[in-house]
């Protein structure tokens, strides 16, 4: 839809023209899983796909939010009514997004706002942080909030998300979707905050990453991701650290000799050798060896299937298939228990990689990508 048919809907919905638009992406991650909320490393790329919000400002006290992917027309709540817990369905993520950015201390009120979404929903491409981010820019560049940098607006999101929706997540995706830039991957070192912008030029080089949403979400995905977060902490409390990210790489043989349990044994060492991988993949990139972080992608599937047991059959089954089709490496991405898979692959393998993963897998949803841009401003 174009940005003129985009105001257009906008009026429809709300019978007034919008003060602006903004726009917001999804994203893959490349490396680095559930390491974010263990302080790590993690390295994900904007996806070209994003979420749209165009917005106009209320005097009134209410908060009026619509989106063309959802039915139910349109959700109206009281600014002042906001409370963790209280608000049902997709309305949720926005609503915690300004309840959090008052509580923050930003004197915002109410305003109307209609979001369109390219980025597959449920689909563990963050289209959830894509709506939390798109919201919190729009109403904050609306509100003429200066002073809060990008990373501070993903730190509200992610706030946000723990705090009013109720979901104990790392700071990975909405960090991803207000920071990456086009034709990189971030690099975000998550103790510090510390960002690099990686140039991550696939077509210069010949290759091509697809994205493989098997369409399929677990039911347990929700409950599981508290339960391994309390798991990795659990863990580096036994060890008496602050973090399983303060485990070295080569003192962890040591240090699971430490740990009582089978369980946290096997969270432990996915956290520390993925933070390894996200280093490995980091030094490969930067020495302009792209086609190397195939076996990288690939051994950090395996330590996400058989140590932090977050697949499932059709995330197995879209790698294994890539893989046998001649792909250099593949991984699942985002949290796991469903969502998509990622597959780095020589151009002119793609075809037939594609081709391949779609016989095994008929359901799955495929598109080659780059990085796209950060969340901005459209109008
Ligand atoms: P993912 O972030 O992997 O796409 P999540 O389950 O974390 O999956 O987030 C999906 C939820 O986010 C949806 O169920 C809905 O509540 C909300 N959401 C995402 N995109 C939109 C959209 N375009 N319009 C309304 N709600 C959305
Ligand atoms: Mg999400």
């Amino acid at each position: 839809m174009t940005d003129a048919a985009f105001e257009i809907a906008f009026k429809n919905v709300f019978g007034r023209a919008p003060e602006g638009a903004w726009s917001a992406p999804g994203r893959v991650n490349l490396i680095g899983e559930h390491t974010d909320y263990n302080d790590g490393h993690v390295m994900p790329f904007a996806l070209p796909h994003a979420t749209r919000a165009a917005v106009a400002r209320r005097d009134d006290g209410l908060l009026r939010l619509h989106s063309a992917d959802m039915d139910g027309g349109v959700v109206e709540l009281r600014v002042a009514d906001l409370a963790p817990g209280t608000t049902e369905g997709w309305a949720r993520y926005p609503a915690a997004v300004l309840w959090t950015l008052r509580q923050a201390g930003h004197d915002i009120g109410g305003a109307d706002l209609h979001f369109d979404s390219s980025v597959p929903v449920g689909g563990g491409l963050s289209s959830s942080a894509a709506l939390q981010v798109v919201t919190a820019l729009a109403l904050t560049e609306l509100h003429g909030v200066t002073g809060l940098s990008r990373q501070e607006l993903a730190l509200l999101c992610q706030s946000s998300e723990n705090t009013y929706v109720g979901a104990p997540v790392g700071v990975m995706d909405q960090t991803a979707s207000a920071c990456c830039t086009e034709g990189h991957a971030l690099h975000l070192d998550v103790r510090g905050l510390v960002q690099h912008q990686v140039p991550f030029d696939l077509a210069a080089e010949g290759l091509r990453l697809l994205v493989c949403d098997t369409r399929v979400k677990h039911a347990h995905a929700d409950g599981a991701y508290g339960k391994l977060r309390a798991g990795c902490e659990s863990a580096a409390g036994t060890l008496g650290l602050p973090a399983l990210r303060d485990v070295a790489f080569d003192q962890l043989d040591a240090a699971l000799e430490s740990l009582p349990d089978e369980r946290l044994r096997r969270l432990t060492r996915h956290v520390v050798t993925e933070n390894h991988r996200v280093e490995e993949v980091l030094a490969l990139l930067r020495a302009g060896r792209t086609r190397d972080i195939g076996p990288v992608l690939t051994a950090g599937h395996a330590s996400l299937r058989d140590d932090f047991q977050v697949s499932c059959p059709e995330l197995d089954l879209v790698v294994d298939t890539a893989l046998a089709a001649g792909a250099l490496g593949a991984r699942m991405t985002g949290g796991g228990f469903g969502g998509s898979a990622i597959v780095l692959v020589e151009e002119s393998d793609e075809a037939a990689v594609a081709a391949a993963v779609e016989a095994a897998l008929p359901q799955v949803r495929q598109f080659a990508t780059v990085p796209g841009p950060g969340a901005h401003r459209l109008w």
